[in-house]
């Protein structure tokens, strides 16, 4: 048995009402809740043991830096990757793309050269490539998808050549909910010699990850979207990868010694968190990882799958509905809209009954043009919701479509 209740007291903000009703929080895939775990996490960390990192000889600042690392040895062992000093604590997914990015382009991007990506990708995993690629006189390469939301495999395939210098794309898709077969993928590319970057931005607060298994040369994902605070983030890299790659920003921190005239750099991890890092924010994601260990991520994703077949089941027999993304591989979330209608207007109705769900493009504009449409309305179910309220937002759903349908 799922132990949902006592999962639900663990987070606080969800015991409240907004618009005088029990609020229903299906805006997971833009950030999760915090349990109490991780906001005490945070709150002793500034009450007990507040110091800079890495540089003192005294009590508080050992005792903090022994946190933090030991925070790094708890990511590692997350995802499974084999040394600590692959885990690079970051303010998100999005720095840790634009990281990579940013060094990796610098160093090994020629005019001419290809980088490969997906028409799914949000567009932290979009823009950093397509910019990268406009300076360095590369071309962008994307795949498409299938009328599922299921990424054109073959067609991926087909865009990797002798040109290309990286593979991008997101583990899971925040807005089709697509579970990318990103092992599949790694294995092709790296039997043609390219390294990919997974960004798994929606895929660590879903899914078991093992980098190791998976084989890729970076994993990226944000603190704030697996139940811990914000601005703190991973980027996981092989050792060998991020050996080559020249720092990203520079200061304090990532230094070994400093002289008139050059300077040279520290080694991993520390070559790329320069400046001092987010240590309450390492804190509070040591604490959300813990949590869900302790809750277990294989019990997690069944709970969150037997959401995600009651919901489908539920919104698709109501009239009109258009799904997209029904991938037969899919993480918890339904992205739809009522027949015609505009997303915005089923938010903001569906809003008022309590239940928040988000509307828009969800920063995948180039998927939005693809699937030609303004955007789409998005729940996104975490393993503290339940069949209660899924119920709750059929029945906003069907209220939003006889308001908007008349
Ligand atoms: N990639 C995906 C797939 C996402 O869903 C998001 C957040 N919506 C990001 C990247 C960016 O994450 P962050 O804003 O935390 O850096």
């Amino acid at each position: 048995m799922f132990p949902i209740e006592k999962i639900r007291n663990d987070f606080p903000v969800l015991h409240q009402q907004v618009y005088k009703r029990q609020l229903v929080y299906f805006d997971n895939a833009a950030t999760t809740q915090k349990p109490v775990q991780v906001i005490e996490a945070i709150r002793h960390y500034y009450e007990r043991d507040n110091c800079n990192i890495h540089r003192g000889v005294h009590y508080l600042s050992l005792k903090a830096t022994e946190a933090y690392e030991e925070a790094r040895k708890e990511v590692r062992d997350f995802i499974h990757a084999r040394h600590a000093h692959e885990i690079i604590f970051t303010k998100g997914a999005t720095e840790s793309i634009n990281l990579v990015a940013a060094t990796f382009g610098k160093w090994f991007v020629q005019p001419g050269d290809e980088v490969v990506t997906t028409i799914m990708e949000h567009h932290s995993n979009f823009v950093p490539w397509q910019q990268m690629c406009l300076e360095r006189g590369a071309k962008l390469r994307i795949a498409g998808i299938n009328d599922s939301g299921e990424l054109d495999l073959e067609g991926l395939f087909g865009l990797i050549n002798e040109n290309t210098k990286m593979v991008a794309l997101a583990h899971v898709s925040n807005v089709l909910g697509t579970i990318n077969p990103v092992k599949e993928i790694v294995s092709f590319a790296h039997e043609r010699g390219v390294p990919v970057l997974i960004d798994g931005a929606q895929g660590v607060s879903h899914l078991p990850v093992d980098v190791q298994d998976l084989d890729c040369d970076f994993y990226c994902f944000s603190g704030h979207k697996m139940y811990g605070p914000m601005g703190i983030g991973v980027l996981y890299g092989k050792e060998k990868i991020l050996e080559e790659l020249p720092p990203y920003q520079l200061g304090g921190e990532m230094i070994k010694d400093v002289f008139l005239d050059h300077t040279t750099f520290n080694e991993l991890p520390f070559k790329f968190e320069a400046g001092t890092p987010n240590v309450a924010g390492v804190a509070g994601l040591r604490a959300a990882i813990k949590y869900l260990q302790e809750t277990g991520m294989t019990a997690i994703a069944a709970y969150e799958e037997m959401l995600l077949r009651d919901a489908t089941a539920k919104l698709s027999a109501i009239p009109g509905m258009r799904f997209f993304g029904t991938a037969a591989h899919k993480a918890s979330l339904i992205s739809f809209l009522i027949g015609q209608t505009h997303p915005f207007d089923t938010g903001s109705i569906i809003d008022k009954l309590g239940i928040a769900v988000r509307t828009g493009h969800h920063c995948a504009m180039p998927l939005m043009d693809y699937m030609k449409i303004p955007g789409t309305v998005r729940a996104s179910f975490a393993f503290y919701n339940t069949i209660e309220e899924i119920d709750l937002l059929v029945a906003a759903i069907e209220k939003a479509k006889e308001m908007l349908e008349d």
